[in-house]
């Protein structure tokens, strides 16, 4: 937008109505603080909360958040107030500095910069130099004494402006961006290789020729007037919050589009105004490893977005000691008065012009899982943040970076080494080697795993690095774009390997005398920066070795930390957490990761082993109950020969068994070759087989017959799994350890009470039975599964035939939201691009349509039955913000696979620390 649209837009306001206020100054006069995120963004609240504790910021102003979304509720218009009161904070600015913007001979330049509510970094768009003209450039190169200096800083912002705000950009993915373009032309006319060997009369020629590639491409000008440049830059920030890589970005973090991004308009300081002038990236303590040591990297004579972007490999910040051994120290002292007022670890932007220091931005560093785990840990036992607020701190997935597997010692000595980066996500990483985003995705779709290799990343990368195990770039240091995003995505990631060269053109990666192509298998440590040639195993972290015994937990400071975060969420969380488990192994891996009980055993995933297939078919193929009672016989001791397993794993914890859910024709065979084996193993002719199949065959399965429809139409199943259960559960009680056994057995797909009803007298008399003829007392409940919204609406009903409901939210999303678990593939890329699911409704609950149902279901159940047990078992029980919902919605616990419990774990915690704040 430029300013004459502004004016278009501008309307009187009533002088009634007091003025909202829409820009809040920092500097001598600060309007913010860190408290007024929503309204400033991270960046605008913090760069207050500096200013006002004295910190060197060069003075600016925010635009709140709330314009953002006036822009565009209006049509991408600005309230009528805005022009005026930008204005008068300009001129604040000016007043602060003794410069003018626009001014010939002492000119202000500023800097346009987004900053949402949680910081996006590099999803959104920057502008820096604005201010810059063909007047004002002669003005900076007087004043700074350095016209070279002037004019790099005036085709740096012809450059900046052109592709973002007037969308000067390559075509194509082929095309080369044009600017670039044109930068290389002209260097090869001169016989130059590096940009620091321009001449300014080089640099005012390559002005020249940007200001007529711009005029080429859109037909306009490159716009001479300051306020002009300051209007369409603010309108590019806000118009960036809606780009494509964005919306994914807010996808992936569930970032609500309401949110909106603010604008930070702010004087520049100069990074590249000569040798004494520097410019870097700071983090407080080590954010890949999270040791508290100083970590960053700076460049001399550099502007900011030439660390982030990664276009030159920065220097480590130890080096700055030696070189700018005064600004250094400035350095350290900043670094830990952040650390103290913020109780976070800190990553800044500093800027060192002429000597002098200046802050430019402090936000909550991102860091790893193993970082996060780690700071907190470490600032709790140096007091700088509570056992509460250290919990909080940790993102529950990232619990999982400590869970990772790491390259197998035995198959690490035997690889072959070819380079080494900078360590920036932990883990390793095998996988085919993909040069391009696009590449990595194809391949992953194959079934590949893909390393994604890239002189640098951009952030268009994102989906790329999305599907790739891990990332290598060439360029680029610890706090680049792929670094970043790795830590956040907690991908494996080697970034600035000096000695890799990846040539796009020819499709090779070049290490020593080592020549890798496309396709090619690469694997790289991102805990050590070591970069190997082709496939490497992996083993398990160290966490998972001293749980299962193969390593003393003395000699693992990661697994203290790990036991550390669990025993602070136990003792917080109210929430039980049990496992979704089918088999002992799993049920042994889930209680060593903390699982108090089995909320899920899926009794169909016992029938797909050896003989047992071969018994299942024929109970489904039978014709009659004779036949059927038959079978069955047959799979009876298998049933409790796993139960009793799965009772002895869980020893003595409470195991649910859910009875047979699935429709019948998913065990039988698709293919007639299998299917013709089939009627010889039974005995039975081909054709027999084939009208069998056809006559259970469903249009609909998933809405057929299937769950407690198959124990209501075959009795003969819900008895025999019910005595495989009773009797495993007399063997278990009666051996010789005595293990306590508290079987919970679960009806799936019930809409009415009546089904459950039905199904109840089979299983109390079934177990009536067995308890009698082993002569054993077993407690046991018997509920259902709250999975068809007819469930829930009268769960009232239900209850009272249930002694427990276990929320299975995926069948209970699918319909609800009526769709199909399994059929999402070819509208749901359209419904992330236009924001109409926030998150996957299969991975993170949909709150409030399915959480209605579950709020409605918890209500009448408990008001029917108050001693009701209520627990879910659906995927979403793993998910860190259905965690909180389920807390908020008062379940007893959430069931999740055995490598998710201890992310329950600490998210049931922070679901219980965040709900009791409020
Ligand atoms: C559910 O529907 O949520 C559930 C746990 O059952 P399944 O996934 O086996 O259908
Ligand atoms: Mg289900």
């Amino acid at each position: 937008m430029t300013r004459s649209s502004v004016k278009k837009t501008t309307k009187k306001t009533k002088a009634s109505t007091p003025k909202k206020q829409y820009v809040y100054a920092f500097g001598k006069k600060t309007d913010g603080n860190t408290t007024m995120r929503e309204l400033l963004g991270g960046k605008g609240a913090n760069l207050a909360e500096m200013a006002s504790i004295g910190l060197p910021v060069p003075p600016g102003f925010t635009v709140s958040t709330e314009v953002c979304g006036y822009y565009y509720d209006n049509d991408q218009s600005y309230p009528s107030s805005l022009l005026a009161t930008v204005k008068s904070a300009v001129v604040d600015i000016e007043n602060q500095l003794g410069k003018q913007f626009g001014g010939h001979s002492n000119p202000l330049l500023v800097s346009v910069r987004s900053g949402a509510r949680d910081s996006m970094p590099g999803m959104m768009d920057t502008i820096l130099n604005l201010g810059l003209n063909d007047k004002t450039v002669d003005g900076l190169a007087e004043i700074s004494k350095n016209p070279r200096f002037a004019w790099d800083c005036y085709r740096r912002f012809i450059q900046m402006y052109g592709d973002v705000v007037m969308g000067v950009q390559a075509k194509n993915d082929s095309e080369e961006d044009p600017f670039h373009a044109v930068l290389e032309k002209l260097k090869s006319s001169l016989r130059i290789e590096l940009d620091a060997d321009l001449s300014t009369e080089n640099l005012k020629e390559l002005v020249k020729r940007y200001k007529a590639l711009i005029t080429k491409r859109t037909k306009s000008a490159f716009p001479q007037d300051v306020m002009e440049q300051l209007w369409g830059a603010v309108g590019a920030v806000f118009g960036s919050w809606k780009n494509d890589r964005a919306i994914l970005y807010r996808q992936q973090y569930g970032i609500p589009a309401e949110w909106g991004t603010a604008v930070n308009i702010q004087a520049m300081v100069f990074g590249n105004a000569g040798n004494d002038s520097a410019t870097g990236v700071a983090f407080t303590r080590d954010p890949a490893t999270g040791e508290k040591v100083f970590y960053g990297e700076y460049l001399i004579n550099a502007q900011g977005e030439d660390v982030v972007a990664g276009v030159r490999t920065p220097n480590a910040i130890a080096n700055l000691e030696k070189e700018m051994p005064k600004s250094f120290k400035d350095l350290e002292k900043v670094r830990s008065r952040l650390e103290k007022h913020f109780k976070d670890m800190q990553d800044f932007e500093f800027t060192i012009e002429n000597g002098r220091l200046f802050i430019l931005q402090t936000r909550n560093g991102k860091r790893t899982g193993l970082a996060a785990v780690r700071i907190a840990v470490e600032m709790q036992k140096e007091r700088l943040m509570s056992q509460e607020t250290a919990l909080l701190k940790i993102p529950a997935e990232s619990i999982d970076s400590l869970l990772v597997p790491v390259f197998d010692p035995k198959s690490l000595k035997a690889a072959h080494k070819i380079g080494q980066g900078l360590p920036a996500g932990p883990g390793g990483a095998t996988g085919r080697i993909a040069f391009t985003a696009a590449k990595a995705e194809i391949e992953t779709r194959r079934g590949n795993k893909v390393v994604l290799c890239r002189t640098e990343t951009s952030p268009d990368d994102l989906k790329g690095m999305l599907h790739s195990q891990g990332i290598l770039t060439s360029r680029g240091g610890v706090s680049s774009h792929a670094a970043l995003v790795a830590r956040q995505l907690g991908k494996v990631c080697v970034c600035g390997a000096g000695d890799v060269v990846i040539n796009y053109e020819k499709g090779t990666l070049t290490a020593g005398k080592t020549v890798l192509k496309e396709g090619d298998y690469i694997s790289i440590d991102g805990s050590t920066g070591l970069i190997y040639a082709g496939m490497i195993e992996s083993t398990d972290s160290e966490v998972k070795r001293v749980l299962e015994g193969g390593m003393k937990p003395a000699n693992s400071y990661t697994y203290e930390l790990f036991q550390i975060v669990m025993k602070w969420a136990d003792k917080h969380r109210t929430l039980k957490i049990r496992t979704n488990a089918d088999t002992p192994a799993m049920a042994a891996q889930a209680v060593a990761f903390g699982a108090e009980g089995i909320g899920l055993c899926r009794t169909e995933h016992m029938f797909f082993d050896g003989d047992r297939i071969d018994y299942m078919r024929q109970m489904i193929l039978a014709v009659d109950e004779v036949q059927r009672r038959s079978a069955l016989r047959k799979l009876l001791p298998f049933q409790k020969k796993d139960f009793v397993g799965l009772f002895k794993a869980m020893n003595g914890r409470p195991v649910t068994i859910r009875l047979l859910d699935p429709p019948l024709h998913e065990f039988l065979p698709q293919d007639d070759a299998v299917r013709r084996q089939l009627a010889e193993k039974l005995g039975v002719p081909f054709d027999y087989v084939i009208d069998r199949i056809k006559a259970l065959h469903e249009e609909n399965p998933m809405l057929g017959c299937r769950g407690c429809r198959l124990g209501i139409l075959y009795p003969e199943i819900t008895e025999m799994q019910t005595r495989a259960i009773f009797e495993a559960a007399a063997q278990v009680l009666k051996g010789k350890k005595g293990i306590k056994v508290k079987p919970e057995i679960m009806i799936p797909l019930v809409g009415f009470r009546e089904e459950l009803a039905d199904q109840l007298k089979t299983v109390h008399r079934v177990a009536k039975e067995v308890m009698a003829n082993r002569k054993v007392r077993i407690e046991y409940l018997v509920g259902t599964m709250i999975e068809v919204p007819r469930a829930a609406i009268t769960a009232d009903e239900i209850a009272q035939e249930a002694d427990f409901f276990s929320f299975g939210t995926n069948d209970l999303t699918q319909m609800t939201l009526g769709l199909s678990r399994d059929d999402m593939g070819l509208f749901y890329d359209e419904y992330q691009r236009k924001e109409i699911y926030n998150k996957n409704p299969f991975a993170s609950l949909d709150q409030t349509g399915v959480g209605k149902l579950i709020d409605l279901a918890v209500d009448k159940g408990r008001r029917t039955k108050p001693t009701l047990k209520l627990g879910i078992c659906g995927e979403h029980a793993g998910d860190p913000s259905s965690i909180d919902f389920c807390h908020r919605a008062g379940l007893d616990y959430v069931s999740c696979s055995p490598p998710r419990v201890p992310i329950a774990r600490l998210a049931a915690a922070q679901a219980k620390l965040r709900n009791s704040k409020t």
